[in-house]
């Protein structure tokens, strides 16, 4: 089977071409650099996302927040239903982790600017 896909590593966005087996990866082409093919390799066996959403605010109103590392793609709802449990404190700054570790991910949900603006 061929998939291909767009890289997103950088907004070049090469067009890569990727021969599979089941879920094995038998070849890329398209990819300009190193990058392109961990993503292509990646993307066709264990795709990871940088979860990006809103956290709600003690008091009212929302702060946005992201990951600060990629997460498997498929945790991302669970992610953000947590996320959306998880309130942030009115005087949170830029960076301040509003969950640790998320679903043992190694990743933190971070805050990407002040609450107070
Ligand atoms: S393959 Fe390399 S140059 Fe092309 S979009 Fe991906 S990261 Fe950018």
């Amino acid at each position: 089977m061929t998939r291909e896909l767009t890289c997103i590593v950088c907004p070049k966005g090469c067009q890569l071409k990727v021969e599979l087996e089941g879920k094995k990866v038998l070849s890329v082409t398209g990819y300009t650099c190193k990058r392109g093919l961990a993503y292509a390799e990646t993307e066709c066996t264990a795709p990871m996302r940088t979860l990006t959403t809103t956290a709600p605010v003690t008091g009212g109103g929302v702060v946005p927040v992201k990951t600060d590392k990629t997460v498997p793609k498929e945790l991302l709802f669970k992610c953000m239903e947590i996320v959306n449990k998880s309130y942030v404190d009115p005087d949170a700054k830029l960076g301040d982790i509003v969950v640790e570790n998320i679903l043992n991910t190694g990743a933190n949900v971070v805050t990407t600017r002040n609450v107070k603006i």
